[in-house]
């Protein structure tokens, strides 16, 4: 049974290398080699010892998912379906900003949250991915991009802090200087309200930003929105929210709310939310819900999202709208993948 390399960190490869009868040093060539440079030949890195060299091709494999699917949205969006070793497909999104690339990643196979707006929900749970799995998707998106991305968003399919020590430990991996070298502020973990899992990535200091998927400003409506506000309703969330800002030291939190017609749109949700978020270190992005087929939600118009951004801007909150990006591809989450099934279902 060989290790996966791409699932270590910098301390684990020290350990191989030890294992190996070489120096630790030698781990730094991995690091570049590999993880910034995405190099998966390691009998090509020159630099090592030829005794490591053997040991890593008689103990080491390195995963590289297998792209099934590729779409590129007119807005430059680019969304890839990699199937892992077990033929497990998830979803990868680039997406282009102003001057810098964002990928998102997904982190499970389907999601156990139950969140009634998302698509992705509707399969439930397969199973967690691996850290060395959430590398490889970034590999993928940097091979596609020359290397090229620049932030990460844990926002794909899954539940990041259902899956948290995997997701800890590529978080580690992808900050880590001397591999991957993605700055911390450029890093975003979003979750759909864990408390206690929120209170363990401030005891462990995970090296990235919180975002908090609200989406409701009252618990009678997150109930129905996120099942999960029932075992961690909203006055639990935003206690955790205030103490994470609190403990990381005024570090801004993001909040992001998908507005769905006439559920959670209205002026009187809007100033609920400024009370809320009144005196926190929040951003907010506010985004308009991405209909999919079979939706039971509705986008609402953009009168009502600007009326709406509006009310929070007055209270001196900082509110961005975000237009959902790859409108002409299958841009909802898990939508990609469940369009591929269904053309391999009508093709059998
Ligand atoms: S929105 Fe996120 S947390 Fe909610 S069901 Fe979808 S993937 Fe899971």
């Amino acid at each position: 049974m060989t290790t996966e390399l791409l699932g270590l960190q910098h301390t684990q490869l020290i350990e191989l290398c030890l294992q190996a009868g070489v120096k630790p040093v030698h781990a730094e060539k991995i690091l570049a080699s590999v993880f910034r440079y995405n190099n998966r030949d390691l009998a090509s890195i020159k630099e090592l010892p030829l005794q490591l060299s053997a040991y890593l091709a008689e103990h080491v494999s390195i995963l590289q998912p297998q792209c099934t699917a590729k779409q590129q949205s007119e807005d430059g969006t680019r969304k890839l379906l990699l199937k892992m070793n077990d033929g497990k497909e998830v979803e990868t999104v680039l997406i282009q900003g102003s001057g810098r690339l964002t990928q998102c990643i997904s982190t499970q196979v389907g999601c156990a949250v139950g969140c009634t707006f998302c698509l992705t929900a509707t399969a439930g749970l397969t199973r967690n991915l691996t850290a060395a799995e959430m590398v490889a998707q970034v590999m993928a998106g940097q091979e596609i991009s020359h290397r090229n991305v620049r932030n990460l968003v844990l926002m794909g399919m899954g539940e990041p802090l259902h899956n948290y020590d995997e997701v800890a430990q590529f978080v580690r991996i992808a900050a880590d200087p001397k591999g991957m070298a993605f700055s911390p502020n450029r890093i975003t973990l979003s979750t759909s309200g864990m408390v206690p899992a929120i209170y363990r990535m401030m005891e462990d200091k995970l090296p990235c930003n919180l975002a908090v998927s609200l989406n409701a400003t009252t618990d009678e409506v997150r109930n129905r929105v996120i099942p999960i506000n029932r075992k961690y309703p909203m006055a639990e969330l935003m206690q955790a929210v205030n103490d994470y800002i609190k403990a990381r030291g005024n570090k801004r939190v993001l909040i992001e709310y998908v507005m769905l017609a006439g559920v959670n749109d209205s002026i009187e949700d809007a100033k609920r939310l400024c009370d809320l978020l009144a005196g926190l270190g929040c951003t907010i992005n506010l985004l308009p819900f991405n209909p999919y087929p079979g939706a039971v939600y509705e986008s609402p118009s953009d009168v009502t999202v600007t009326a709406f951004r509006d009310v929070l801007v007055t209270a001196k909150i900082i509110a961005v709208v975000r237009e959902s990006r790859g409108r002409d591809i299958s841009a909802a989450c898990g939508q990609l993948k469940t369009e591929v099934a269904r053309r391999r279902q009508s093709a059998t």
